[in-house]
């Protein structure tokens, strides 16, 4: 396989038409014409995810976000992601980014994370105007309505670790059957969670005004885990879906998932206990 052909495949995984207006997905860095054995996955193109690239002698590394979300006019080794465009070409490994891409396809990380949470007859929270039965975000049913605070303890155990953990917001003994999932930060989507008739809605980076005046209204309860985890998730079934189409075309490919958490928080600690 070359990194162009590579760039092909993921594009079926993840087609560029079910990203967002404002987003960035595509090949970042390399030659097409390059020889690929083996891709690292991984949520962020930050430095340790570099450093796993180089140290593990990968051939190309496929992230979900983007390294230059806005585009850039310097790449220069002059700030880290600069140095890490050098790293990267000079060592000849291609970065390629898969985003809101991932996001909304099938097979994506919604639906890795819907899958996580044991979901059934999922469909998008928000469908993509020409393929809607894709698109951001899941919405499904458990295999029987549990409490909030079983599903919160289910969820926890399900997502990968990092510091912050698993937050949740509601009536933990309430009943709860229909429930909401987006992966990455889904302050913008509570109010489609609660038209689409969720108990719950799960995912990251929830901030106090927004949690706190949608609870008042009730339902969805809210499960707020970490950024890396609620999209890292997507990485192993996309690892197995480019092994899979790469032997489909008579290649062999080697996709290997990065376990570094990429969450800028690295310990949680529990305030209150000196109360001197
Ligand atoms: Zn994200």
């Amino acid at each position: 396989m070359t990194v162009g052909d590579v760039v092909r495949l993921v594009e079926d995984a993840a087609p560029s038409d079910l990203a967002a207006s404002w987003d960035s997905n595509g090949l970042i860095c390399g030659d097409p014409a390059d020889p690929v054995q083996s891709i690292l996955l991984a949520v962020d193109p930050v430095t340790t995810v570099v450093d796993e690239a180089l140290s593990s002698g990968v051939d190309m590394v496929i992230t979900h976000h983007p390294l230059y979300l806005r585009g850039t006019d310097c790449v220069a080794a002059t700030d880290p992601k600069g140095r890490s465009i050098h790293r990267l070409v000079r060592a000849g490994i291609a970065l390629l980014n898969a985003h809101t891409s991932l996001d909304a396809a099938h097979g994506g990380v919604a639906e890795a994370l819907a899958d996580r949470v044991g979901l059934t007859s999922t469909v998008p929270l928000e469908p993509d105007p020409v393929s809607p039965d894709q698109g951001i975000g899941r919405i499904g049913t458990l295999v029987q309505p549990i409490t909030l605070r079983q599903l919160a303890t289910d969820v926890a155990a399900a997502l990968p670790d990092s510091a912050p953990g698993l937050l949740v917001g509601g009536d933990l003994d309430a009943v709860v059957e229909r429930i909401a999932v987006s992966g990455g930060a889904g302050d913008s989507l509570l109010q489609q969670a609660r038209e689409a008739g969720a108990d719950v809605f799960l995912t990251a980076d929830l901030r106090h005004h927004p949690a706190s005046e949608h609870l008042e209204n009730g339902r969805p309860y809210l499960l707020c885990g970490t950024h890396w985890a609620t999209e890292w998730v997507g990485l192993p079934p996309l690892a197995q879906r480019l092994e899979e189409d790469a032997r489909s075309c008579g290649a062999s490919l080697k996709v290997q998932v990065s376990h570094i958490v990429t969450d800028p928080w690295v310990l949680r600690l529990s305030t209150g206990s000196d109360r001197a």
